[in-house]
Parts: structure tokens; sequence; C-alpha cells
């Protein structure tokens, strides 16, 4: 479970999220939309420690994001434990961010490695699992440059799912592939949905929000607008801005 409490976050003088709550039940798939610059990434970056809150907090299962609690103290987390806490918060971007000069299988055991603790044995055989289930069994030595953007994307899913995260966030995964590259990497987001993986996912595929999202959200100014089911938000938004920016985008 993850619960965003009253998260309020600020570049400068410009506010970019307001009091946004939101919980997010284990298992669950929640799909959110908005506009451009309404801080869909920096509520996911928030949850994935790239950014701090200024006001309000988040918690995984209970634990609290970036601070330790002891008695009625709260003291912040060192760097170390805050990458275990990251561990816990797995992230797949726009674009790919795989590590050019290293092949799929090392992008793969490159953080069970070093954050897991895992023998490089046991790291490359969750790699090649995870590879069959992406569907790239046979990938496993090529480099990222040999690889379609729609197969980078499915290395970055099994490399972010090879460190077992709690939930697994996706900023626009699909939005710099080519049109026919999509549905491989919504098919395999759409796996994961059905296999009980708790995920968060930026995205305008409406298809894909409409036949697995939970809830679906809508942000705009750094509020949530509405969130309801797809049915409620795709045929019947409460919000006139809710309307006006399915308007454009279906
Ligand atoms: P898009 O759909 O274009 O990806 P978004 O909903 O993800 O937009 P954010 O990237 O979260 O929006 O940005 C929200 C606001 O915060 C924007 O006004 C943006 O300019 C601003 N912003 C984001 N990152 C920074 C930063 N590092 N420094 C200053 N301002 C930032
Ligand atoms: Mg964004």
């Amino acid at each position: 479970v993850v619960e965003i409490h009253a998260v309020s976050k600020r570049y400068g003088s410009n506010p970019v999220l307001h009091q946004v709550s939101l919980t997010i039940p284990a298992g669950s798939v929640t799909v959110i939309l908005g506009p451009s610059g309404s801080g869909k990434s920096t509520l996911l970056r928030s949850i994935n420690h790239l950014e701090r809150v200024d006001d309000g907090f988040i918690t995984i299962d209970g634990q609290l994001l970036g601070y330790r609690q002891s008695g009625n103290k709260l003291y912040e987390l060192r760097d170390h434990e805050i990458l275990a806490q990251r561990a816990d918060v797995g992230m797949v971007f726009q674009n790919f961010n795989l590590f050019p000069h290293l092949s799929v299988l090392e992008n793969l055991i490159e953080a069970p490695l070093a954050v897991r603790g895992l023998s490089r044995a046991e790291a490359e055989a969750l790699g090649l699992e995870l590879l069959a289930r992406v569907g790239l069994a046979d990938k496993a030595d090529a480099y990222p440059r040999q690889l379609s953007g729609g197969q980078q994307q499915r290395v970055a899913i099994a490399r972010a799912l090879a460190l077992k995260p709690k939930v697994l966030l996706f900023d626009e995964p699909t939005s710099a592939l080519d049109p026919e590259l999509v549905g491989e990497v919504l098919d395999v987001i759409k796996e994961l949905a059905r296999s009980g993986t708790t995920l968060i996912v930026v995205t305008h595929e409406i298809g894909f929000a409409r036949e697995v999202a939970d809830r679906v959200v809508f942000m705009e100014q750094g509020r949530i607008v509405e969130a309801g089911s797809p049915e409620q938000i795709f045929n019947a938004p409460a919000q006139q801005r809710t309307a006006a920016f399915l308007g454009k985008v279906l």
C-alpha cells in the first residue's frame, strides 16, 4: 500500500503539487492522467525519492519515506538508507535509461548484486527468468543499441522487476515509441497488472487505462481534480475540466 498524504512541492516559488492525497492499495493499478506540467512526473519522482516533498508525507507499507521514527521523533534517513528504501520502488521512464555500455543481462544483474546482495549466479538466474517473462530470453547478450525501442523498454521493465519492488512506477512508458511498438510494451504491463503487481502508470493510453486500471486519477495544476473507476472517469466525469481534457486526448 502506498499512502500519499497531503503532499505539496514547490520549485523555488513555483508550486507544483498542492496537498495531493492518494492511496494505492497493494495489487492495484492506478493510471494518472493530466495535461503537460500538471505535476504527474513530480508526483512519481516523489514516491521514488528523486524529489523531496516540502509538506505532507508518503508511506509504503506503513514505512515513512525518507525518515526513521524513533519514539515521537523523526530522523532523516542517511543516503544508504534512502537507497535501500528506493529499492522497494521500481521506476520505468519514457526513455528507457538503460546502461548503454552493459549487455542486457548485465543491465539486469547490476542492482540485485549491489543492492540486494545476490550472488552473481542468483542474479543471472533471476535476470534470465525476467527476460523470459518480457519475451526477450534470446537477448541476454545483446547491447541496448542493438534492440528496438520496444525491446529496450521491456528490458527496462525487467530491470525494475529485478529488485522485487513493492510498487512499480511508469512515467509515460510508451510515449517515446513508434506506434507499432506500443502494443508489445503495454502487453507486458498488462501481464504485470494481472499478476498482482502494484502499479502506478502515467499514460495517455486511454484504451490501456480502460482495460487494466482499477482507478484513474486526473491531475491539473498540481491538484487531483478527480479520481474514480475508468467507467466513471471516461464515461461520466464529474468535473468539467476532466471532460475538457478527455475531449482532447480521446
Ligand atoms: P508532462 O506531461 O509534460 O510530462 P508533468 O505533468 O509530468 O508534465 P512535471 O514534470 O511534474 O509535469 O512538472 C510540473 C511543473 O514543475 C512544471 O511546471 C515544470 O516546469 C516544473 N518542474 C518540473 N521539474 C522541475 C525542476 N527540476 N525544476 C524546476 N521546475 C520543475
Ligand atoms: Mg511528466
